[in-house]
């Protein structure tokens, strides 16, 4: 039986018994396995983490390791492994390629028999908690399960934050999912058994297929250990089994450590703005289009602290629909930006802060290490004085204010104990204070008078023996020795004991240095472990404040972000928005910051109007003459809008919008890569069926994808259903057909950015760029004249233009046919058919002419 296991595991060849190590790894393997199957075992064989078998195989493709073999006489199998020291870096490129890894260290002293083995880490992409793994981003783990709809479970180790929500559809799931962007996402038997949905969901997200068990009473028992009670919120079996599985998953990976889950919260997926991770794309919002490309967050990203950073994250991940709340966080806002002194004095503190939130998480699983256990009093020592800058403050600052206050002063017992620079690890002694532990003093007074009176030997046995070059010294062989130089080895007292004989010196050790050597061990042990005592005691009695800790942590998070998003206000000149109840957006001089910052002052603002009246814009205008920019800039503000901050712009009235939907064409959509024609036609529909007359939508060159008549019919039946809607619609296009959709449909209005041809000495034409948006259609599309600019050669674009204006005549051709169909030649006067004939030859040889004019 065992042979056969081991040959499924380690995929060697040959059938005679294992080597006894490769049978520990075997049966470590498979308990792994039952834990995490897709696991990847990291097993120590000296200085080396060795992998065996098809985790050999993989290891060596996922990091690039030779691959070896491990033979005994009738056993052969792959074998691939790394150096202790390369372990963090290798795990990390493990995690970040989605592999779970367990690692199994040796736990003794390598003697003559099989070194005992343990599991000492377990690590998963969603689970991770030492910083070293962790980006400074949040780190979600997540649980689908179904009945009655779906519902959605994330968690956060690193901070304890844990959430979730129910949905009425996949779709709405997706979205939800999407943006939290999950690192691991379980699925339950009942999705993963479905192989299109599975194949779906896969092609989506990092799904693991784990074993993480979904059954109903074991996550009612997982919630009820994890939260002390199952919450009301959790009102389906649904949500019950989706949080125990992300619970349960957890605690197997912690090993047991789940203290930093203090609450669930559930959330109304309808309680944020809609903003697919489409619309976070395309407007560059965390990832850029080009690899070298500067995303808004790079912009907004002035925050001070991690907590900081990963709650603007948050906010932008999910827009406010709540007017109130908006106002709330701009009221902040704006405080922050009038009061200079008081932005300036957050802000240097905050500089000072350390990653508050995940050392309330770690003191919370009693995990901290004595340095994070400093780092939490250094921060929290900056609270009083947080507390007092924001002293009068109303409103959401006084919100913060209240819950930076509310901590218990932890910070003097944690002084009173720890010396100020502590170690990273409790085991190794010298981090508690003199003074905080009678009997920790009293063991090291101990060991000071006997290592005081070692000190004194060499003077006083110089004295008692009378030899003025005796040394006492000490080395790891004999401990402390007493050292005499040849000539004055006759003055040798008879209670030395030589140890020693050197070419002109002895050295000698005595009794009662040796009784002494060992009550100095005997203390510093006993003194170690008393500190790693009074250390563990410490870092426990603040588990019991982990709530108050998480509270001000998130509010240093949250006073972090205000006070961000108002130095960018007052350095960017922006201004505070207006919150409109009803649907209507006035921006005046809009810029967009990315951009802005990129042309460095040669920005060229633009105003933007859309309501009842007007809310279909119809963008049309050169390339690169700054369609895309400007519909972007739109977007941007409603979404900084709606997560309460500033806008750059000098005016602005904005609506709330209930979500930003984008479609950015094919030959745009450079990042994703994926511009098929199929990509593009799902995402529209998507936008055609979730659009609302509250809505933003933002419609770049729809239709690109394929050719010039479909791509334009989908396009105007698009307009056309949008329309419908009434959703605040911005659509740039180069479709010119679809200007006339402006007498056509009221609401849709025609604008072009500003360009200008000019003469050039060649006798050919440049085009100046203004960036400026102005009424009314382009003229025309400038296509040749931007190949031109591109640098296509000089005849390519000669030719093009003459097919152009051929093509163009063959519009006037069908004009004509069109003319001749509808003409009633029974009523036409022989001299009306005369004049009709001849205007149609001059209209003809005019554009003759004109065909053959610009060579
Ligand atoms: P389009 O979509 O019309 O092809 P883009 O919006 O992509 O044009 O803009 C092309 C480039 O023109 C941008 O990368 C930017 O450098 C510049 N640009 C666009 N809008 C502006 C503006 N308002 N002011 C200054 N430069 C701009
Ligand atoms: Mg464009």
């Amino acid at each position: 039986m065992r042979p056969q296991r081991a040959q499924s595991v380690l995929k060697g060849t040959g059938h005679g018994a294992l080597p006894p190590m490769l049978e520990q790894y075997v049966k470590m393997r498979d308990e792994v396995a039952a834990q995490l199957p897709h696991a990847l075992l990291l097993f120590q064989v000296g200085d080396f983490y060795e992998t065996f078998g098809e985790d050999a195989e993989r290891a060596a493709r996922l990091l690039g390791l030779a691959l070896t073999h491990k033979s005994s006489k009738d056993f052969s199998t792959p074998m691939a492994g790394i150096p202790l020291r390369a372990l963090d870096g290798n795990v990390e490129k493990l995690l970040a390629a989605g592999v779970c890894v367990a690692v199994a260290d040796q736990v003794e002293e390598p003697g003559t028999g099989l070194v005992d083995r343990k599991v000492t880490q377990l690590l998963t992409p969603g689970t991770v908690t030492e910083e070293r793994h962790l980006g400074v981003d949040e780190n979600y783990l997540a649980a689908v399960a179904t009945g009655d709809g779906y519902a959605l479970a994330l968690l956060d180790v690193s901070t304890g934050e844990f959430r979730c929500a129910a949905f009425h559809t996949r779709l709405a799931l997706y979205d939800e999912l999407s943006r939290w962007r999950a690192r691991e996402v379980l699925l339950a038997p009942e999705l993963a058994g479905n192989g299109a949905l599975l194949a779906d969901f896969q092609a989506r997200f990092p799904v693991m297929l784990s074993p993480a068990t979904f059954a109903e009473e074991q996550g009612r028992a997982e919630v009820q250990a994890a939260l002390g009670e199952v919450p009301g919120t959790l009102d389906t079996p649904a949500l019950v089994r989706a949080c125990g599985a992300v619970l349960g998953y957890a605690r197997v990976a912690l090993q047991g450590q789940l203290d930093m889950v203090r609450r669930v919260v559930r959330f109304e997926p309808g309680a944020h703005m809609r903003l697919a991770d489409s619309a976070l794309r395309a407007l560059e919002v965390f990832t850029p289009q080009s690899p070298q490309g500067v995303t808004l967050m790079d912009i907004l990203c002035q925050t001070r602290t991690a907590g900081g950073r990963r709650r603007l994250r948050a906010w932008l991940r999910a827009p406010l629909l709540d007017e109130l709340s908006i106002r709330a966080r701009l009221d902040a806002v704006e405080a922050l930006t009038r009061a200079a002194d008081l932005r300036a004095g957050v802000r240097s503190l905050l500089y000072r802060a350390h990653d508050l939130e995940r050392l309330a998480a770690r003191v919370a699983t009693r995990r901290a290490t004595p340095r994070e256990v400093a780092a939490l009093a250094r921060t929290l020592d900056l609270l009083p004085e947080a507390t007092r800058l924001l002293d009068g403050q109303a409103g959401l600052l006084g919100g913060v204010r209240a819950r930076l206050s509310a901590l218990p002063d932890v910070v003097t017992r944690i002084r009173a104990a720890l010396v100020d620079d502590p170690p990273i690890r409790a085991g190794d002694g010298g981090l508690i204070r003199d003074g905080f532990s009678a009997e920790l003093d009293e063991v090291r007074s101990g060991s000071l008078a006997h290592r005081a009176w070692l000190a004194e030997l060499e003077t006083t046995e110089r004295k008692r023996t009378g030899i003025g070059s005796l040394k006492v010294s000490y080395n790891a062989v004999f401990g402390y020795y007493l050292e005499v130089t040849g000539a004055h080895l006759s003055k040798v007292p008879a209670d030395y004991r030589q140890v020693a004989t050197l070419k002109d010196r002895a050295r000698f050790t005595r009794p009662d240095l040796r009784e002494r050597e060992r009550e100095i061990a005997r203390l510093d042990a006993a003194a170690a472990r008393l500190e790693a005592l009074v250390f563990t005691e410490l870092r426990d009695s603040l588990a019991a404040h982990a709530e108050a800790l998480a509270a001000a942590a998130g509010a240093l998070s949250e006073l972090d972000v205000l006070s961000a998003l108002a130095e960018l206000a007052v350095e960017g000149s922006w201004v505070r928005p207006h919150t409109l109840p009803e649907t209507m957006i006035a921006l005046t001089q809009a810029r967009h910051p990315v951009v802005e910052r990129a042309t460095g002052g040669k920005f060229v603002p633009n105003d933007a109007a859309l309501d009842d009246g007007r809310f279909l814009l119809l963008l049309t205008g050169p390339n690169m003459a700054g369609k895309s920019t400007y519909l972007r800039t739109v977007a941007i503000c409603a979404l900084l809008h709606q997560i309460g901050s500033f806008v750059p712009a000098d005016h602005a009235h904005m609506p709330v919008y209930d979500a930003i939907h984008t479609r950015i064409g094919a030959s745009d959509d450079l990042a994703g890569g994926r511009s098929t024609f199929m990509v593009e036609m799902s995402e529209l529909a998507a936008i055609l069926h979730g659009a609302t007359a509250r809505s933003l939508v933002i419609l770049d060159e729809v239709g690109r994808g394929t050719s010039t008549l479909d791509g334009l019919a989908i396009a105007q039946a698009a307009l056309e259903h949008l329309h419908l809607t009434r959703a605040h619609t911005l659509f740039a296009t180069h479709y010119f057909e679809l200007t006339r959709l402006e007498a056509e449909l009221p609401g849709v209005v025609n604008l072009h950015v500003a360009a200008e041809e000019d003469a050039r000495a060649d006798g050919g034409s440049g085009l100046t760029f203004y960036h400026q948006v102005v009424p009314g259609a382009a003229r025309h599309s400038y296509g040749v004249e931007v190949a031109r600019l591109a640098g296509l050669p000089g005849k390519v674009t000669a030719r093009a233009g003459r097919l152009l204006t051929a093509l163009n005549a063959g519009g006037d051709d069908r004009r004509l046919v069109r003319e001749l169909a509808t003409l009633d030649v029974s009523r036409l006067t022989p001299m009306q058919a005369l004049e009709l004939l001849h205007r149609w030859q001059r209209e003809a040889t005019g554009t003759a002419e004109a065909e053959t004019a610009p060579s």
